[in-house]
């Protein structure tokens, strides 16, 4: 059964104005904040400003341009972070089995230390 997209989220209201966040970047397709709850130095979240609840939602129904826009912005935050050098690690939860607490896809990318190998 095809989920449906809740506006209520906490991301859709930052995209909305109603709440803040600290902006990174933002570009046509995407907002970048920093996570309010860092797990590493760099703890920056990358979202679609389109309303899709996850990566397979998003990769089901968005368009080209959103996608190239969305991922094109991972790389820039990346590279405006300091993360290009040392490296980073980006990761989306999709899903019940991934824990994904918000209803709105994100992108996490984490840097500013050793990630240590994959996680599974
Ligand atoms: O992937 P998942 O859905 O579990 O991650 C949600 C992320 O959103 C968490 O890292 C949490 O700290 C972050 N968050 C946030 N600002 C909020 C609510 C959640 O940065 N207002």
């Amino acid at each position: 059964m095809a989920k449906s997209y809740d506006d209520s989220n906490v991301f859709a209201r930052i995209l909305r104005g109603e709440i803040p966040c600290k902006k990174v970047h933002e570009t046509e397709h995407a907002l970048a904040f920093h996570d309010i709850d860092p797990q590493t130095p760099t703890h920056v979240l990358v979202i679609p400003k389109g309303a899709y609840i996850d990566m397979d939602d998003f990769t089901a129904k968005a368009s080209e341009a959103e996608i190239a826009g969305l991922f094109r912005a991972v790389g820039e935050v990346a590279r405006m972070v300091g993360a290009d050098g040392p490296g980073y690690r980006i990761l989306s939860n999709c899903g019940e089995a991934a824990h994904q607490e918000v209803p709105h896809l994100h992108i996490h990318l984490f840097a500013g230390r050793d990630l240590g190998r994959m996680i599974g």
